[in-house]
């Protein structure tokens, strides 16, 4: 049997990129798609990438039919939560209509297993900690509503169509590949454990810590930092289960372990050996104060066991990374 093509969209971005090298390294053949918006043509590290944007039907119709993809791993979409409350249609027409055109033009190809990057987002505040998939679905911001859609979009495809999805919802992805040839570079940077590492590497002079008044024992907000690398392996083993014809579902990916801000501060200072000056910020919109994984239904359906679940190592992975990173710039 030839060897199965994926068209990855948003490979050139962070986890993108560290998908199509998981897959270039189980044996797949990889097609990656981007607009390079948000992510950089160097960090394809192989397969075939084609410059182009998942809104332009007869460009994807294109890519599809002229190649043999069994499946399609959706990570091309906007992310920062705070800009989709300023720019809602920003979020909406890229992360929702597009993503609709998308999964139209596959059918219409006759691709029908896909794979969604979802987000924790979808749930908004916890009732409870840690989330199971079936708490209620409440986002407070456009970016979250606009996963949730997509999910709910999928459910009814699936009920309608021989069409099969995956949705993964991340909770905090963190760290670099352990290679030091991939890691995360967003402009502008708005995620905690790279502008912590930025302040270590002497590339900015502080970090802001929004809100110390949280209900957690030290006031600053707590996450689930899961290794970018172990996602992939998520996204590989639910890739598996729908080509041997398994199930639609969805499932949370996260540790199960919650980090305050000031906890990510003191490891990064650890591992770093260096001083972190921060400035105390006022909360940030939209930031529930917990957001931790049940990620069992995962482990128990896929079998999925993250490799590097400690914070120290996905910090050092991550330390690795930026300090090559803010050297060369
Ligand atoms: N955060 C912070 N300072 C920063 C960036 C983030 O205090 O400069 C906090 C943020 O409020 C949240 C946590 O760090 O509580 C993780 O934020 P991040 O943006 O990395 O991920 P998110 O949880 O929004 O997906």
């Amino acid at each position: 049997m030839a060897t199965p093509q994926i068209l990855i969209t948003g490979g050139a971005g962070y986890i993108g990129s560290h998908m199509v090298k998981t897959l270039l390294d189980a044996g797949f053949d990889v097609v990656t798609v981007d607009n390079l918006s948000g992510g950089f043509r160097d960090a394809v590290t192989g397969g075939e990438f084609v410059h182009g944007d998942i809104s332009d039907v007869q460009f994807i119709n294109d890519v599809l039919t002229q190649r043999r993809v069994s499946a399609v791993i959706h990570f091309a979409s906007f992310i920062e939560v705070g800009e989709s409350v300023t720019d809602p249609s920003k979020y909406y027409c890229n992360n929702l209509t597009n993503t609709l055109l998308l999964l139209d033009t596959m059918r219409s190809c006759g691709v029908n297993n896909f794979i969604f990057s979802s987000s924790a987002a979808v749930y908004g505040e916890p009732e409870t900690v840690p989330i199971p998939e079936f708490h209620r679905k409440l986002p407070l911001s456009p970016y979250g509503r606009s996963k949730w859609m997509v999910e709910q979009i999928l459910s009814d495809m699936n009920r309608a169509y021989d069409f099969k999805s995956v949705s993964l919802r991340y909770f905090n992805a963190a760290g670099a590949h352990p290679s030091g040839l991939l890691g995360e570079r967003h402009e502008p940077e708005t995620h905690l454990i790279p502008l912590v590492l930025r302040v270590a590497s002497g590339a900015a002079p502080d970090v802001k810590v929004f809100g110390n008044d949280y209900d957690t024992p030290d006031g600053t907000c707590i996450r689930d930092y899961v290794h970018v690398v172990d996602l992939c392996q998520a996204h590989l083993l639910a890739l598996e289960s729908l080509l041997g014809g398994g199930d639609s579902a969805a499932f949370n990916l996260g540790n199960g372990n919650g980090f305050s801000v000031q906890e990510v501060i003191a490891t990064a200072e650890r591992v770093t050996g260096r001083t972190i000056p921060v400035i105390a910020a006022p909360r940030r919109a939209g930031d529930p104060a917990r957001l931790v994984a049940d990620s069992s239904l995962v482990r128990a359906c896929l079998a999925w066991q993250p490799r590097y679940d400690r914070l120290d190592t996905i910090i050092e992975h991550a330390w690795s990374w930026a300090q090559k990173f803010h050297s060369a710039c």
